[in-house]
């Protein structure tokens, strides 16, 4: 795992591409068969925060060779509305993957849209059936940066049966399905959050380290196990006068200072980002092909699929 040199770098950008490499037959057999995957991100009004996620989405499209569409809706549109054009994402047959960008204007409730979603058509992994699904040990689709986390983890090649695995966030959308996903793999699980004492205490424990906050340097060395494998989720942007955006992105990880004592660990940017855009373009693929659930968790991150 380790070099005689440093850590290994889990580089998401060579991931993201083996990913690709890997579902390209399905994708070419799909567009031969008159059934390319088509991709829609439904979006209310244009939260300067989504574009550059949705950038990166169109990109990974692009590159896939998946059509790709957003459809905006008025920020002034109620829930409604929302309602109305998922319902009608739903129903078209030429649409095979449909997501719900967010945030969305105040007043408009998130989670209850993600419920009218499809399941079939769920290719961020958000509808309670396929949260569900992965809470009773069926894999359908998942979150697409908690199986990038995974990807990352099992790329590192650690056996995680019976290792300690340390999740820092409980997010629904990383957090939570990244502990579901570790237990599944047979790890010890402990999920750590705002309110835990003496958050270095368990960190100090990890031989997996899923940081998933929003805080820069949040995770300095002295909080993690010698030889630990560390994966940072984190998107911060801190101020950095050499650069002309006057900003650099951060992850939630000292990357320097933990970088020499960790086994194996992802930079940011090029970590975590990158796999989950991979991600989501298999989980779109498998959603055009109607996947069903699995029972093994020995598949998961599902790769093998
Ligand atoms: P969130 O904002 O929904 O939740 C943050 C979590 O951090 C909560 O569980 C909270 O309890 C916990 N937390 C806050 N302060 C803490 C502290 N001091 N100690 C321990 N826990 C603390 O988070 P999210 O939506 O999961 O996003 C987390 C980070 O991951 C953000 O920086 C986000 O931008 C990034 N992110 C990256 C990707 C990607 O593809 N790379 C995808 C999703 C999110």
């Amino acid at each position: 795992m380790s070099t005689p040199d440093g850590p290994t770098l889990l580089d998401g950008r060579a991931l993201a591409e083996k990913i690709r490499a890997k579902y390209e037959p399905k994708l070419e057999a799909l567009i031969e068969s008159g059934r390319r995957p088509r991709l829609v991100a439904l979006r209310v009004g244009e939260d300067p925060a989504t574009e550059a996620y949705l950038r990166g989405q169109r990109r990974g499209a692009e590159k896939w060779g998946i059509e790709y569409a957003i459809e905006t809706l008025p920020a002034s549109s109620d829930e409604a509305a929302v309602r109305k054009a998922l319902k009608a994402l739903n129903k078209d047959r030429g649409v095979t993957g449909i997501l719900l960008a967010l945030p969305l204007p105040e007043g408009i409730g998130a989670r209850g849209l993600q419920h009218q979603i499809d399941p079939a058509k769920d290719v961020e992994g958000v509808h309670p059936e396929n949260l569900g699904n992965c809470f009773y040990g069926r894999y359908s689709l998942l979150p697409c940066t908690a199986l990038a986390c995974m990807a990352l983890i099992e790329s590192s090649e650690i056996d995680l049966q019976g290792k300690n695995a340390v999740v820092v966030g409980h997010s629904e959308i990383v957090g939570k399905p990244v502990a579901l996903l570790l237990l599944a793999k047979d790890a010890t699980v402990t999920v750590c959050h705002v309110y835990t004492d003496d958050l270095a205490a368990r960190t100090r424990e990890a031989d997996v380290l899923v940081v998933a906050v929003g805080k820069p340097d949040l995770i300095r060395a002295d909080m993690v196990k010698p030889g630990a494998v560390v994966v940072d989720v984190g998107i911060n942007a801190v101020p950095d006068a050499t650069r002309k955006s006057g900003t650099r992105i951060v992850g939630d990880v000292s990357f320097d200072e933990v970088a020499a004592k960790a086994a194996a660990i992802t930079p940011v940017p090029g970590g975590v980002g990158p796999v989950t855009v991979a991600v989501l373009m298999r989980n779109t693929i498998l959603a055009a092909e109607g996947m069903p659930p699995l029972d093994d968790p020995n598949q998961l991150p599902l790769f093998n699929r």
